[in-house]
């Protein structure tokens, strides 16, 4: 036995306090223990790991503040315990120091219980803030062209799955976005047209809400930004409140302009080379490395309008001062979803000295700030769609009875936003500064869905280029699931990948031969042997207790790739392949006992095992594949899925089983795709 006089170590900081680890058992047990002291208004650093830990206080006042936001006061004899991820701090409320002893240790199972906890979507609806709305953002398209499978994968296909998920887990959901008409490639392309931008606007805006459609996307709020009542007098008073910011200043920094015509060059005015990564890029914005750029500042730039080379000189404009805001951001980053490359990337930009952004910029299409002498500029397109959010929640709130207003938001609103990689600034950097300057008692509950580029057979999709599979050479009821399996399986989640109809027509025919082939068969089975009818199982070998667990492991991973912590629609699609690849091999195995007398009620349990497969099957793909699910459900004289599945359940016995003459796929997938034009670098 020894005995630590904890007051005699020495002290060092850790985790934003003064600390002594105590080497208690000589470095041979997995237990580590040490001494704090926390001076007055002291605090610990925010943090979560994975070992259990248990916390005395020896001396002076404080408080431990939990996940969710609990405050719990704490004093000299308390016993704190903290489970493997709580999130917990602890503060010295008191005049004089805050003392306490630790002991933490590994437990590999508790880890393993709570990460589950943590990751289970099914966790989540037990919440009872399972009432507060949930607000599901994909970025507004541009209407400069419609949308082609590059666009389609990313933020609307993801945001779809994910408010479809999160209704069937009973939760209040909506998917919102729009068309964001005020896009300076809104001009451009009116200038290569012959059109004015409201022309252009209008006729991409529908073109792109036929292609959503086509893809089965629900969308609750589609607002078009320049025909929606209200919105300009709305957007004035949200810049007037982002106005009333310290942060935000009419500064007169450095623009870039074309010499020859003197116009304000910005966006798609202007392209060179990225001056963080040197890749080629247009203006304000890199789509290879993410980072922000002010135009002006671009290596070799070049007048898009003109080829001149831009001169720079002082413009007056509205400017947010980003840093300013880097520890709320960074602060709610890490607390929230976010993927690590959108944390490295918030970590660069604020790292940055002296960042103004400017939220204006001499334009004449948009909507101009209230002070007289800036009628000459706009707001920029995507400062304005921070409160184009606020405003959709707002609108759809009157068409579903909810008092929601635009300029009143609650800290109950749940934000998930749903953008591709090249968005990602706006998104988890500049909106949440502008809300902070616009509403800085609101406390936004925001979560980042990011996606990266779908590529073309090797290069990017290019609408200017005209290099693209549109949503409309491949998309009809009859193609349509399998367009969104192929997509899930296949977008870019964590890194690039690549698009071919060869690929899509692959899976067509896996979908055909595999999915549909075993449930003809599975309908014919019933046919023959039952009348049509499910049967109910009857004696269970080892092999059929092992397929149901293996069933249950099953809906356990889709409900955790569908959830919002552990979301994958790579990993959702892979998972239902092998679902079906899994009771295949099942029903394969077990077809020795198909027409025993003696076994036929060990073969009924076989059929009513893959009637339960099926089912699962059906509930697995609501989300992803709603026509296939609805069908599939039909066809096991079930309605259609309304409820997330908490468990592998049998169809019950007597269902009539429609499957056996069931087409749920077309044999035409990808036959009207215009010849991908080669690359022009090749
Ligand atoms: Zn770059």
């Amino acid at each position: 036995m020894r005995v630590f006089k904890l007051k005699d170590q020495s002290l060092l900081p850790a985790f934003g306090i003064q600390m002594a680890s105590v080497d208690a058992f000589s470095g041979t047990a997995d237990v580590g223990a040490g001494y704090g002291v926390i001076e007055p208004e002291g605090v610990t650093a925010f943090h979560r790991h994975d070992e259990c830990e248990l916390f005395a206080i020896l001396e002076g006042d404080g408080v431990v503040e939990a996940d969710g936001g609990d405050r719990i006061a704490v004093g000299p004899g308390d016993l704190v315990a903290i489970s493997p991820f709580d999130k917990h701090v602890l503060r010295n409320t008191g005049s004089g120091k805050l003392v306490f002893a630790t002991a933490y240790w590994r437990d590999a199972k508790t880890a393993v219980t709570e990460a589950e906890k943590g990751a289970s979507a099914q966790e989540e609806a037990t919440d009872p803030a399972a009432e507060a709305p949930c607000f599901v953002f994909s970025t507004p398209p541009t209407p400069n062209g419609d949308l082609h499978l590059g666009h389609l994968s990313g933020p609307y296909f993801g945001a779809d799955v994910f408010a479809r998920f999160q209704r069937l887990l009973g939760k209040t959901a909506f998917h919102i976005t729009g068309s964001d008409d005020f896009q300076s490639y809104v001009i451009a392309k009116g200038r290569q047209l012959n059109k004015t931008p409201q022309e252009v606007a209008d006729h991409f805006s529908r073109e792109i809400t036929e292609t959503l459609d086509l893809l089965d996307v629900q969308i609750d709020q589609f607002t078009l930004t320049s025909h929606a009542p209200d919105y300009e007098r709305q957007v004035k008073a949200f810049f007037q409140s982002v106005a009333a910011s310290d942060s935000v200043q009419r500064r007169a920094d450095s623009a870039a302009f074309d010499p020859t015509t003197d116009a304000y060059l910005y966006e798609c005015d202007i392209k060179g080379r990225c001056p963080t990564c040197g890749s080629g890029s247009g203006g304000n914005i890199c789509e290879e490395c993410g980072e922000p750029n002010l135009a002006y500042d671009m290596l070799d730039p070049v007048s898009t309008q003109t080829g001149a080379t831009p001169v720079v000189r002082p413009c007056e404009r509205y400017t947010i001062t980003l840093n300013d805001f880097a520890d709320h951001i960074l602060g709610a980053m890490r607390e929230s979803k976010a993927s690590a490359r959108l944390q490295a990337l918030a970590e660069r930009v604020l790292a940055r000295e002296a960042f103004h952004v400017p939220i204006t910029h001499p334009q004449t299409w948009g909507i101009s700030p209230t002070d007289p002498d800036m009628a000459d500029q706009v707001f920029w397109v995507w400062p304005e769609m921070s409160f184009g959010f606020l405003y959709g929640i707002e609108a759809l709130g009157q068409r579903t009875g909810h008092d929601w207003k635009a300029l009143e938001p609650q800290d109950n609103w749940k934000f998930v936003h749903f953008f591709g990689y090249d968005n990602s600034f706006y998104h988890t950097i500049l909106y949440p500064a502008l809300y902070k300057a616009a509403f800085p008692d609101w406390h936004a509950d925001i979560e980042y869905h990011v996606n990266e580029f779908l590529c073309l057979e090797g290069d990017k999709f290019s609408t200017s280029r005209q290099r693209a599979v549109w949503g409309k050479e491949v998309l009809t009821p009859e193609t349509v699931d399998c367009v969104r399996f192929h997509l899930a399986l296949t977008r870019g989640e964590v890194e690039r990948t690549n698009f071919s109809v060869s690929a899509l027509q692959a899976t067509n025919r896996e979908l055909i031969a595999e999915w549909q082939g075993w449930l003809q068969a599975l309908g014919d089975e019933v046919l023959e042997r039952h009348d049509g009818v499910a049967p109910d199982a009857g004696d269970w070998s080892v092999d059929h207790q092992a397929f149901l667990q293996l069933l249950e492991q099953h809906r356990q991973q889709i409900e955790t790739c569908y959830g919002s912590a552990g979301f994958s629609l790579n990993k959702a699609a892979e998972t239902i392949r092998t679902l079906v690849r899994d009771t295949i091999r099942f029903a394969k195995g077990n077809r020795h006992l198909a027409g025993h007398a003696a076994a036929a009620d060990r073969h009924r349990t076989t059929l009513a095992l893959q009637l339960a497969a099926a089912r699962l099957l059906a509930d697995a793909t609501a989300p992803l594949t709603p026509r296939f699910s609805e069908a599939l459900r039909k066809g096991l004289g079930l309605d259609p899925a309304s409820v997330w599945p908490r468990t592998i359940e049998l169809l019950p016995a007597g269902n009539r089983v429609t499957l056996s003459d069931q087409r749920f796929f077309s044999e035409k997938v990808g036959e009207n795709v215009a010849p991908i034009k080669v690359t022009d670098a090749a």
